[in-house]
């Protein structure tokens, strides 16, 4: 079996904030530090038709298998694109041997968004539902389970409090995947807090994966600045993940912290 391969394709760029998790988006971050503006103007982007691309001999120039992480820079389900949609519909049913994955904060709009021959869901799509806080959670998962989809995910990003997922944690969940926020004004992330949802997880066999720690965590009353390189490995390290990639992940009791990669701040919490 060979590896796939794992894309980035942006369609269009820019967004509009939404809910809390918005305040700090990494996409307003990024703009605004390399280019200077803001953006809250969301426009389509020469990559637009790029998973249909071919190359000389008549190829594709993105590969079968490829992983095709969609919408990264902006959400699918904004308004704004509604005249754009269609298209990438029809772009990702022409190369059904690729798997799309898309997060949304707007899954009260997917209904409105789908393309008439969705059914009960296209199988090379995987939806997730990105939740910050209860208030949101208790919002969108409802909405995110009565939907035709057949593959979903929770993104519990970023993690702004503890969260109860429970009600929502079924054999329909093919994983919860949570972290806390990046960038210089991150708002903190617990430890207990993923503790929680792993452990909501672990209990109905439900895979959980911890990405990322974010820049502000807090473990064991202490606040630790994790820099951006570090914030994936150190999450790993927590050796949290529970049926992420090859099989079972071992639980550990002991958080792994590697305190030589974090700057601790000068106050207990
Ligand atoms: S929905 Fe996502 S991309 Fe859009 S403003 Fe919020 S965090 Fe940024």
């Amino acid at each position: 079996m060979t590896t796939p391969n794992y894309i980035s394709w942006n369609p269009w760029h820019g967004c509009t904030k939404i809910s809390a998790g918005c305040k700090y988006c990494y996409v307003y971050r990024q703009d605004m530090r390399y280019s200077g503006v803001s953006s809250s103007q969301c426009r389509k982007t020469k990559a637009f038709d790029a998973p249909v691309r071919r190359k000389r001999d008549g190829s594709y120039k993105i590969p079968p298998r490829s992983i095709i992480f969609t919408c990264f820079t902006s959400d699918f389900l904004l308004s704004d694109a509604d005249g754009w949609r269609e298209d990438c519909w029809k772009m990702i049913r022409e190369r059904k041997d690729c798997y799309f994955s898309f997060f949304t904060k707007r899954i009260d709009r997917l209904a409105d968004c789908l393309p008439p021959d969705w059914g009960e869901g296209y199988d090379n799509v995987l939806i997730g539902c990105t939740v910050e806080n209860q208030d949101r959670a208790d919002y969108r998962l409802p909405i995110f389970l009565s939907l035709p989809i057949k593959h979903r995910s929770i993104i519990a990003a970023p993690l702004l409090e503890q969260l109860d997922l429970s009600p929502y944690l079924d054999e329909r969940i093919e994983e919860v995947s949570a972290g806390g926020e990046s960038g210089n004004n991150a708002r903190p992330c617990r430890y207990e807090w993923i503790t929680a949802l792993h452990s909501q997880c672990t209990e109905r066999n439900i895979p959980f994966h911890f990405h990322q720690t974010g820049a502000n965590f807090i473990k064991d009353g202490r606040a630790y600045r994790i820099p951006r390189k570090h914030q994936h490995s150190q999450a790993r390290r927590a050796g949290l993940d529970f049926r992420i990639g090859k099989g079972l992940v071992p639980e550990t009791a002991d958080y792994d912290f590697d305190e030589d990669n974090a700057v601790q701040l000068e106050f207990d919490v």
